[in-house]
């Protein structure tokens, strides 16, 4: 573990070692905090209902959870944040937040959610230079805290190309080498898009071996799984499930469901079947857990929705070279439109792609502006390159009811920054926790207050094993959200989607104001978070 120690002392994130934590507040010998959130309803991430509280903070900690006045504590800045929730900063458990990008840094979109955490490098997407990545958010600044996976597809794109076939010795080792390499400079474990390109083409063993890197290292397993029950010729929905819990059981490390959900119409009200799956994995000692996001569209891109696998054997060029050939146009065509069939049909493609001649558009208008039919519309938007796309109704609402009750279930966005001149894009980038809780807790009562905002917090922290974050104690860093419930609303839409939620009054990260009064600071006060080794349920 010495390199990552090393990579720690690089950052200049090294943690507190356990034991030294900071004094508490009531017995500050001072008597003073920099800032004091006073009189709100603490909700403490731990899933305790709410109690009335003063909040001081100073510097990047929490050093009084109390009474002020009792204690006689003076402060250097105070906000009265009676009738307001005050609760740990949430945590998007699968974000695709750009951080790296310049207009993409101060994670506006997410924040204004409430979230000052983000996970990163999912869908088997993580590059494993997580070092470097981690240097270039402290040098450039990042809005949020984050955390790194790094990602099966990557290694195996690295190491084969998108080649569909098992890799020799040579490209495992390079693979396993790839895991290694991340899991040296912080990664919090291994992520996979088994639905993608070229994960798709990977064998569950090959998998397991490379989720056994990251076991050495205490790792945790997260993925998009194979299937999610819309995958075509796939392995449905149940097996899916097994798959992934086989992979974390078989390698010896825990694992997260990224936005689990049964996908597809034949799916509804299937849920519970996947749900007992991991209630069975947990009793048999395999930590399991998922993460959701309240909506019922997917967002992915045009060539896993519409392309089969044989077809993106070998990459891009290799597919848009196939194209050529009239009999494989004839074989392909049809698979497209079955793959379709699948998810609802051309008219629930919703393009979210910056293209403008896309951007806003279903899979079927554009097919019938162009009077071409669909697979046609579908090779020809391809052969300039993949695009992003959202599948509407997708998901079954009662199934996303269900899965929000379980005790292990976290929250998450799913949400890609925005790019320029992307006029629609999911919602949920938006929206995704103001649209759970206003729905879920304040409109439907379908849990408590304090159960989602465990979820969103605590629940995340212990799971990945994150010290002194993810609830409100004194000691632990103030990543603090002051919400106003009764304002709390998603305004993003599928029609416009282009606006930050509302509720989030105050949010503060790492001690520091992100939003104040509504309004951003532009404060880039978050922190890369490489994984921390040992203790914890997680491992
Ligand atoms: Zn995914």
């Amino acid at each position: 573990m010495r390199p990552l120690l090393n990579w720690m002392l690089v950052l200049g994130t090294l943690l507190p070692v356990s034991g030294c934590a900071p004094q508490r507040g009531a017995g500050d010998p001072s008597g003073t905090v920099d800032l004091l959130l006073l009189g709100g309803r603490v909700l403490d991430g731990a899933g305790s209902p709410w109690v009335q509280r003063d909040v001081g903070i100073r510097g990047d900690r929490i050093t009084f959870v109390g009474s002020a006045r009792v204690a006689g504590l003076e402060a250097a800045d105070s906000i009265d944040a009676r009738g307001f929730l005050v609760a740990p900063g949430f945590w998007d458990a699968h974000s695709h937040a750009e951080l790296e990008r310049e207009d993409g840094k101060y994670a506006l979109e997410f924040l204004h959610q409430g979230i000052t955490t983000v996970v990163l490098g999912l869908d088997g997407g993580g590059s494993n230079q997580i070092g470097d990545i981690f240097a270039g958010y402290t040098e450039a600044g990042i809005g949020v805290n984050a955390i790194h996976f790094v990602g099966h597809n990557a290694a195996r794109r690295a190491a084969m190309g998108n080649d569909a076939r098992a890799p020799d010795p040579e490209e495992m080792a390079a693979m396993k080498a790839y895991v290694r390499a991340g899991m040296e400079q912080g990664a919090m474990g291994l992520s996979t898009g088994l639905f993608y390109t070229p994960g798709q083409f990977s064998t569950t063993e090959e998998v397991i071996e490379l989720n056994r890197v990251s076991a050495e290292y205490g790792g945790i397993y997260d993925t998009h799984d194979r299937d999610l029950g819309a995958a075509y010729q796939g392995v449905g929905y149940d097996a899916s499930v097994a798959e992934a819990i086989r992979i974390g059981e078989e390698a010896g490390t825990p694992v997260i469901f990224s936005h689990f959900n049964p996908q597809g119409a034949h799916n509804a009200g299937r849920a519970p079947a996947g749900a007992r799956m991991i209630d069975e994995a947990r009793a048999r000692g395999v930590n399991v857990m998922a993460a959701q996001h309240p909506y019922t569209a997917t967002q992915s891109n045009l060539r896993a929705y519409t392309i089969p696998g044989w077809a993106v054997d070998g990459g891009q060029d290799a597919m848009v070279a196939r194209f050529d050939d009239p009999q494989v146009v004839a074989r392909l065509d049809q698979e497209t439109l079955d793959m379709l069939a699948l998810r609802g049909g051309a008219s629930k493609i919703l393009f979210g792609d910056p293209r403008p001649e896309l951007n806003g558009k279903t899979l079927q208008q554009v097919a019938d502006e162009r009077g071409q039919p669909v697979p046609e519309t579908v090779r020809r938007i391809l052969t300039d390159g993949n695009a992003t796309v959202m599948n509407l109704d997708l998901y079954d609402d009662w199934n996303t009811r269900y899965l929000a009750q379980a005790e292990w279930m976290m929250t998450c966005t799913d949400g890609r920054t925005p790019a320029a001149g992307q006029d629609v894009v999911h919602p949920r980038v938006y929206g995704a926790f103001p649209n759970k809780l206003r729905r879920f807790v304040y409109e439907d009562s379908i849990i408590s207050p304090q159960f989602a905002v465990r979820g969103m917090t605590g629940l995340a922290a212990t799971f990945y094993n994150v010290a002194d974050r993810g609830q409100i104690r004194e000691g632990w860093f103030a990543d603090v959200v002051v919400l106003d419930a009764a304002r709390i609303q998603d305004r993003a839409t599928f029609e416009d989607p282009h606006q930050f939620s509302a509720g989030a009054v105050h949010v503060l990260v790492n001690g520091r104001f992100a939003i104040r009064d509504g309004r951003p600071t532009n404060a880039l006060a978050g922190r890369p978070i490489p994984r921390q080794d040992g203790g914890g349920v997680g491992r």
